[in-house]
């Protein structure tokens, strides 16, 4: 086969305490899986069918990196989350058996053009533009199940230039992993490398060009992303 140019490197992002590299394939992300940042969300938080949107795997960042602030917003917003790494796929695959195909866990910040977000919810448009931008996805090292087991409970928390914007607990997830790989394989086949980012708490907010970002989840230790500046 005679490629017309090179084909993309696959994205990769670190596994913790390792030289080893985890390769992504797909990201995908839940929405309104809080019910309280539902609520500041303007919506009702009833327990529904969760909702997935997605974001291209070369959006990843990894934790440490410098993220530019993106064009097209005057209104950057930050998203503290789990990231599920799924290491065995599957379809339709049962809660019961869902944790079986986690290969590790890693913290997250799902980067937002919440104006553009908005504008597009408004109009009942894609999310797309708002939510898989470049340089969108922040992940942080995944940690293996064999060495931090399975995260059910636990802080997670989010400051801004040290001050506290976002703080719950894990458990206080809608929709808990098992069931959020099981209604995700009954839409799509998952398969190994790709990502699910779990929903973020409420507190979302803004970030600045300057602004450090620091992400913490019991177990994981915490990743910090410095914004800006523009790409010129
Ligand atoms: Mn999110």
């Amino acid at each position: 086969m005679n490629l017309v140019f090179a084909a993309p490197v696959t994205p990769t992002v670190a596994v913790a305490e390792t030289e080893d590299r985890f390769p992504v394939r797909r990201i995908f992300c839940v929405g309104r899986n809080y019910a309280a940042h539902a609520r500041e969300m303007g919506q009702d938080p009833e327990r529904e069918a969760p909702f997935f949107f997605s974001k291209p795997a070369d959006a990843v960042v990894e934790a440490g990196r410098a993220v530019p602030y993106p064009p097209l917003t005057q209104n950057l917003h930050y998203e503290a989350e789990l990231v599920v790494a799924i290491g065995l796929g599957g379809r339709e695959i049962p809660s019961a058996d869902a944790l079986s195909h986690v290969w590790g866990y890693a913290i997250g910040n799902d980067l937002t053009r919440r104006d553009l977000q908005l504008a597009a919810r408004e109009k009942g448009r894609p999310w797309d533009f708002g939510k898989a931008f470049d340089n969108s996805a922040v992940v942080g090292p995944i940690h293996p199940v064999a060495r931090v087991g399975h995260l059910t409970k636990g802080t997670i928390g989010l400051t801004v230039n040290g001050e506290t914007k976002q703080r719950a607990d894990l458990a206080d997830m809608i929709w808990p992993v098992p069931d959020i790989i099981s209604i995700l394989s009954g839409s799509v086949a998952l398969k190994p490398g790709d990502l699910i980012m779990t929903g973020t708490p409420e507190g979302v907010g803004p970030l600045e060009i300057g602004d450090v970002c620091i992400v913490t989840i019991d177990g994981l230790g915490s990743i910090s992303t410095k914004i800006g500046p523009k790409d010129s």
